[in-house]
């Protein structure tokens, strides 16, 4: 059965209803025949409207005339023509469209078809496209980072940045394989890469033209379009971050100022050793130094001085480490931080980490210059041994530092040795600092008073005022333990405080008890001789106890008159005119400049008590005390001799010429209960040997 031809009208509607613009011309004055609806819509016309409406009517004289050529082409050939032009649509919007002139052959080839495409859509996603590669060429070309592009293996492009790192030439790496720039241990990964077609990122490393090796960092992406596919690599160059991190780790195990190793190395290092001196049966000593200045040095002449300061003493300790490291093996140093140093040093026998400690100190006696100043500087030591003082890095660095706390105390350049009685005073410490201020607010001080007698015993000079610390717990507790605490936690001025009323308290009362020429001596820390209102706070007590500055005697360190000249000298000056005697403490530990104790109006030097101790015996303790005395009566300056104990020693110090005495031989320090006594029978017994 024959099927039904589709009829014009049908034909018309299919035509209306395609996106396609149909029309079909006349061709030589090229007046439309037909046009469906799409086409009538370019020019805004209806189907019927189009009929009869000439081209150049329809888009203008101008434009008719610009495709004219194709018309005459078709009639001429009698085949179709394509063109792409743009116009300008009813909403005014420039549009893209493709068109075919198709001519009709059965009618004599005086009509033409025409078919437009809008091609807007289109054209846009290419030019868009074109943007987009252009932009990713320049990108490409721009980019800081190295970026190539391979198919295969075999690379297609190589961006300007690669080529820099890298030193080749474009020619040299375009249509080469990249293996050949890849290092054999590279080799099988980058293979593996290749193959698998993953998307990854991994750090290799690349040969550049002079040979040398790049670390970098290979980002892979998969690139494509239809059928085609690339890889792009983005090849990083790793130098900068690699330097990077290992400044950051160099900075996590050392300490930038001095460079030695920090406290991030210690624990380590610390095992190490251990376990070596473990195999081969030796011994090994962790030494806490800490130095005892810089916090006054960083005070008066600023942080650069104190970073300088420490500089040297580091170069000092690491010559120190270098020279006798050869012979003990092993000194390794390291800086905790602050003015904190650690040592590490093994040994065989003991007099080797003597021999040590002996040329660490040593450094110490040569000033340090810095700009146009000479300081004095010192350590304060503690040791720790393996294994007797501690099995574990941790428990010798506690243990060492204990006893380093404890050298301090002594308030000088010393070495302590940990031994058991400072793990428990150690942790004292920690409850001193707790119940100090407990103390001060439950007046939980007492004074006791120890004698100043002549050598032959029959005259008093003065007593000196000595706190303990009447402890809830601990029962009485030696100041030894609890100054330097108060002085950290800043209780020390009030404790000095109280101090200074109740020895001038005591004088009045001993004064009307008989004792008319009472001298009381009083210790003071040097945060109490900075204290601004220092001298104030003098007066105010001299004149709270109404008694007259005659019977204050005051003990200083060597290291507080050696503190700012001009100051110090005010103070001295302003103390003395008020009748106040001024002694120098401790003397011979310090590092006291001649000339500046001469210049300064000190009345008395206390010899330290570690001379007294060996005397007779030792003959360099002998010749100290020998000088020290000549010394005082070179500068006219009363001499008394501390810590005499033995009937031995004051004989000896009775022919050296020493004036005066206080130590256990002729009396303990006593609470003023006890001392009263003791002083009625002194008076009596003394008044009747005068
Ligand atoms: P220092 O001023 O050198 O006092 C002398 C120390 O030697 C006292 O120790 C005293 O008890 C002790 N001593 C006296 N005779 C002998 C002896 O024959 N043999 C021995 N081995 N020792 C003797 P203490 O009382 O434990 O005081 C220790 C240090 O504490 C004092 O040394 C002083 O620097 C400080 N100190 C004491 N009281 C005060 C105070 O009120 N304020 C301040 N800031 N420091 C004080
Ligand atoms: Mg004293
Ligand atoms: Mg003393």
């Amino acid at each position: 059965m024959a099927l039904p031809s589709i009829n014009l009208e049908e034909l018309k509607q299919l035509a209306d209803a395609v996106p396609a613009m149909l029309a079909c011309f006349e061709s030589s004055g090229f007046t439309c025949l037909y046009a469906n609806a799409a086409y009538g819509k370019l020019s805004g016309r209806s189907t019927a409207q189009m009929v009869g409406v000439t081209y150049a009517e329809m888009i203008g004289e101008h434009e008719a005339k610009a495709i004219r050529p194709y018309v005459d082409q078709v009639m001429a050939t009698g085949k179709p023509a394509n063109y792409v032009r743009t116009y300008t649509d009813i909403d005014q919007r420039q549009r893209w469209i493709e068109v075919s002139l198709v001519p009709n052959r059965e009618v004599g080839m005086d009509r033409v078809f025409v078919l437009i495409s809008d091609i807007t859509r289109h054209r846009d996603a290419e030019f868009a496209a074109q943007v987009s590669a252009d932009r990713t060429r320049k990108f490409f070309e721009a980019s800081e980072e190295g970026i190539l592009f391979h198919t295969g293996g075999v690379i297609t492009d190589v961006n300007p940045s690669l080529l820099r790192v890298m030193g080749y030439s474009e020619a040299e790496m375009v249509g080469h394989n990249t293996l050949e720039f890849v290092p054999p241990q590279a080799k099988t990964e980058v293979m593996q890469v290749i193959a698998s077609g993953v998307e990854i990122a991994y750090e290799s490393q690349v040969i550049c033209r002079d040979g040398s090796l790049l670390d970098v960092e290979y980002i892979v992406r998969n690139l494509s379009w239809g059928e085609q596919s690339q890889r792009m690599v983005i090849v990083r160059d790793l130098t900068a971050r690699k330097v990077a991190e290992s400044r950051i780790r160099y900075l996590a195990f050392n300490d930038p100022l001095t460079g030695l190793p920090n406290r991030g190395q210690v624990e380590e290092r610390f095992g190490i050793f251990i376990d070596q001196c473990a195999k081969q049966n030796w011994q090994f000593a962790t030494l806490f130094l800490d130095l005892d200045q810089v916090k006054r040095v960083n005070d008066s002449l600023g942080h650069h001085a104190g970073d300088a300061l420490l500089c040297e003493v580091a170069k000092r300790l690491a010559r120190v480490c270098a020279a006798e490291g050869s012979v003990y093996n092993e000194a390794w140093l390291a800086r905790l931080g602050g003015d904190e140093f650690v040592i590490a040093l093994s040994f065989m026998h003991r007099n080797e980490l003597d021999a040590f400690v002996t040329a660490l100190l040593q450094t110490f006696h040569q000033s340090i210059r810095l700009g146009s100043r000479e300081l004095r500087v010192s350590a304060s030591v503690g040791v720790a041994i393996y294994p007797q003082d501690g099995k574990t890095p941790s428990e010798l660095l506690k243990n060492a530092d204990a006893a380093m706390y404890f050298a301090k105390n002594q308030g000088r350049a010393t070495v302590r040795y940990f031994d058991a009685s400072l793990a428990l005073a150690a942790d004292l410490a920690i409850d001193t600092e707790q119940e100090l201020s407990a103390a001060v607010t439950g007046k939980q001080f007492v004074l006791y008073f120890q004698p100043q007698l002549s050598l032959d015993g029959t005259k008093l000079f003065g007593v000196e005022a000595l706190i303990r610390w009447n402890h809830p717990v601990r029962g009485l507790v030696s100041p030894e333990y609890f100054i330097r605490v108060a002085e950290d936690v800043h209780l020390i001025l009030p404790i000095g405080q109280w101090v200074m009323d109740e020895a001038l308290a005591q004088v009045k009362r001993w004064q009307s008890q008989g004792w008319s020429a009472a001298r009381v001596a009083v210790n003071l820390s040097s945060n109490q001789f900075r204290d601004g209102d220092f001298v104030r706070n003098v007066v105010a007590a001299l004149e709270r106890a109404k008694v007259k500055g005659d019977c204050l005697e005051l003990e200083l360190t060597e290291r507080m008159v050696m503190g700012d000249e001009k100051q110090v000298l005010g103070v001295l000056q302003t103390l003395k005119s008020l009748g106040i005697t001024l002694s120098v403490d401790d003397f011979g530990t310090g590092f006291s400049s001649l000339s500046r104790l001469r210049s300064l109006p000190i009345d008395q030097l206390k010899i330290d008590q570690s001379f007294v101790q060996d005397l007779p015996e030792s003959h360099s303790a002998l010749a100290v005390v020998t000088s020290l005395i000549q010394l005082g009566k070179g500068l006219s300056m009363q001499v008394v001799a501390e810590g005499v104990e033995t009937e031995a020693q004051r004989e000896c110090l009775e022919l050296l010429g020493c004036p005066i005495a206080q130590g256990f031989l002729s009396a303990r320090p006593m609470p003023a209960d006890e001392f009263a006594p003791w002083l009625q029978s002194f008076l009596s017994g003394s008044l009747g040997r005068s």
